[in-house]
């Protein structure tokens, strides 16, 4: 007998989903052209952004309200207006969250910060202990 409130499952099954929605058809880690594991940040729904590096996903949810005063992203490490960037909350853990601001457009802030940006970031990030899901 399962008594599911006593599974220790992960529940990773919305994560695998966003991964297959993100990389279409790629089986297992998705790769970038040069055979690396992919890593960057991708636009999902509800203005949440994945943080995706290789297997590992980490949902950046944007706080509500506006900032202030002036932030400083941490991606790209530029000074930004309040209405320029954003305040992501990030559960890395059960009872633990990160908060990282990025800039407005992710796209720019990401060709600005480039590959050595983002793998600081995901090594502030990553690991994601299990059970952390916010789903
Ligand atoms: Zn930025």
């Amino acid at each position: 007998m399962r008594d599911p409130k006593k599974s220790t499952q992960p529940q990773s099954f919305s994560h695998t989903e966003l991964l297959q929605e993100l990389f279409p058809g790629s089986e297992g880690v998705p790769q970038g052209s040069a055979g690396e594991p992919t890593l960057g940040l991708y636009p999902v729904a509800d203005g949440r952004l994945a943080l995706v590096h290789g297997q590992q996903l980490a949902e950046f949810t944007p706080l509500s309200g506006q900032a202030k005063a002036a932030l400083h992203c941490d991606l790209c490490h530029f000074t930004r207006s309040p209405s320029e960037a954003r305040i992501y909350r990030v559960v890395v853990a059960q009872r633990r969250s990160r908060y990282v601001t990025l800039c407005g457009s992710t796209v720019h802030c990401q060709q600005r910060a480039g590959t050595a940006g983002l793998n600081a970031l995901a090594e502030r990030i990553f690991p994601i202990e299990s059970g952390a899901e916010m789903f």
